[in-house]
């Protein structure tokens, strides 16, 4: 059986690397990857500058989520995993200007613990009260599917949307609580509300069964990442495929179904596969599978992507001696400002700078501010420096400054999202051939495209087995 893989960011490459397991193993199939840029790896990117670990995109995962660091082991890089450094964790919200730090025993968006959020200046009297109230707080099931802003604000009020729901979110999916579904973004909070009502109640009750479970258990790092950047992965990645199935600079342009193969039309010509796995974002596979089948095109199409802005600036360390510790800040709406967070990179990870020398990271855009793309990068770096200078009175010159520009590439799991995704599953169910992978359906982050893709590689390689044709 013939493979064609279509996008080469880390849902393609994972889904070649199973299926070049597979293969190995004897399973009769081989396997082609399109992509359209000249480099693999998509939003996964890092380079060294100036001594510096700067990532282009994703800078850690979340631990909890095993695929990541599973594909690490299998690829015999698990010794290069890091943790984040926990025990500097802390981010600020901006209030006014002024950093604030977020209460302890705040769990997400949710307060569990009572004195912390009392005396912290980050809610007013009212939302204190609010939260007070939210204790009592009947269970009840959601019927319609709510924006997560509308949840929010049901158990906490208006202000917790603004200054924690919608800037946690937009740093997570470069969306927005009113825009976000609350079933497909905080499904445990649908979950909790159903069973316990209060989501501080429900939230505290988890913990402490948590408590009790990991009472024994080595503490893990809430995100981790690889000792030389998040490359790491894709360069090992790219050890173990078969590197003369790689095709770089080859956009798929259409793909018709014929006698059961898929004609791939490519910049470079047309190619023929038994198979298909979807690997780009879902509106160019929607885009692309129009003649395929129209209506799982038309949801594909359906789905949202937002896009980002990273701007990445060096300093010395004494440049940075005003920089509060903690692994940075999220910045509301309500600021009026273009910088949506920041991170403090050489306190959230070792390794990542020397020790004479910091990096700030600064993320703009999102689904209310596509416009910033369009800047030109010494417009981005002046908005940037005015707005670190009003926020943490950091004027000095930096030392390096790198832009990245993510155009269309954080799906937005909008109401109706899940509905949709059920859509896709089954019309994608119904042709055992194609495979569509990616962050736009139950996971934004590199672990759940990891898991996509190997899902992808396993069910077509029981298909090639079961199928039982030599290799061509
Ligand atoms: C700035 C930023 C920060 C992030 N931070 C984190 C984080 O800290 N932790 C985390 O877990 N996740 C994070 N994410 C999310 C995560 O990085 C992405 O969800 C993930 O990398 C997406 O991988 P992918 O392979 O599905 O898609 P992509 O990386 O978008 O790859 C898709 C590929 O398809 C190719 N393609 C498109 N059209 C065609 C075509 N017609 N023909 C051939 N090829 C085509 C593209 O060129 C691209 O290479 C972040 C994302 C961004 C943008």
């Amino acid at each position: 059986m013939r493979v064609g893989i279509i996008g080469g960011g880390i849902s393609g490459l994972s889904a070649a690397f199973y299926l070049e397991k597979e293969r190995t193993k004897g399973v009769p199939l081989t396997y082609v990857l399109l992509e359209a840029g000249n480099r693999l790896g998509g939003s996964m990117f890092s380079e060294h500058i100036d001594g510096c670990l700067v990532e282009g995109g994703p800078d850690s995962f979340l631990t909890e989520k095993p695929w990541a660091a599973n594909l690490c082991q299998e690829l015999g890089i698990a010794d290069q995993l890091i943790g984040s450094n926990d025990a500097q964790r802390k981010t600020y919200i901006v209030v006014h200007n002024r950093l604030i730090a977020m209460p302890d025993g705040l769990m997400f968006m949710v307060p569990t613990k009572i004195l912390p959020t009392a005396l912290s200046p980050l809610f007013s009297v009212g939302t204190k009260c609010r939260m007070v109230a939210e204790l009592l707080h009947p269970p009840r099931p959601m019927r319609n599917d709510e924006t997560v802003a509308q949840m929010v604000e049901r158990h906490f009020g208006a202000e917790v949307v603004d200054r924690l729901a919608d800037p946690l979110l937009s740093g997570v999916y470069g969306g927005d609580a009113s825009d976000l579904s609350a079933r497909a973004v905080l499904p445990r909070f649908v979950d909790m509300e159903e069973k316990y009502g209060s989501l501080s109640r429900a939230m505290l009750a988890a913990h402490n069964k948590m408590k009790a479970v990991m009472a024994h258990a080595k503490p893990r790092p809430l995100f981790s990442s690889l000792r030389d950047g998040m490359q790491q992965m894709i360069d090992a990645l790219l050890e173990r495929v078969d590197r003369s199935a790689l095709r770089t600079g080859t956009s798929v342009q259409s793909i018709a179904l014929r006698d059961g193969k898929y004609d791939v039309t490519t910049s470079a010509g047309v190619e023929s596969f038994d198979a298909l796995v979807m690997a780009t974002p879902a509106r160019v596979a929607g885009k692309l599978l129009a003649n395929v089948d129209g209506k799982l095109a038309d949801d594909l199409r359906a789905v949202q992507y937002s896009s980002s802005v990273t701007v990445t600036m060096g300093y010395s360390m004494q440049q940075l001696s005003g920089l509060p510790p903690g692994f940075g800040f999220l910045v509301p709406r309500s600021e009026h400002r273009r910088m949506l967070a920041c991170t403090f990179v050489h306190n959230k990870f070792p390794h990542r700078a020397p020790a004479d020398k910091g990096i700030v990271r600064s993320f703009l855009g999102g689904s209310k501010d596509e416009a910033v793309l369009s800047l030109g990068d010494q417009e981005i770096e002046s908005i940037v420096r005015a707005e670190l200078k009003a926020i943490l009175g950091l004027d000095a010159e930096p030392r390096f400054v790198r832009i990245y520009r993510w155009r269309g590439a954080m799906a937005q799991y909008t109401t109706g999202h899940l509905d949709r995704v059920a859509r896709i599953e089954a019309a994608v169910k119904s042709r055992p051939s194609l495979e569509i992978t990616g962050n736009a359906f139950r996971g934004i982050g590199v672990p759940d495209c990891i898991r996509t893709g190997q899902e992808a590689a396993l069910r077509l390689s029981l298909l090639a087995a079961n199928a039982g044709q030599p290799a061509r």
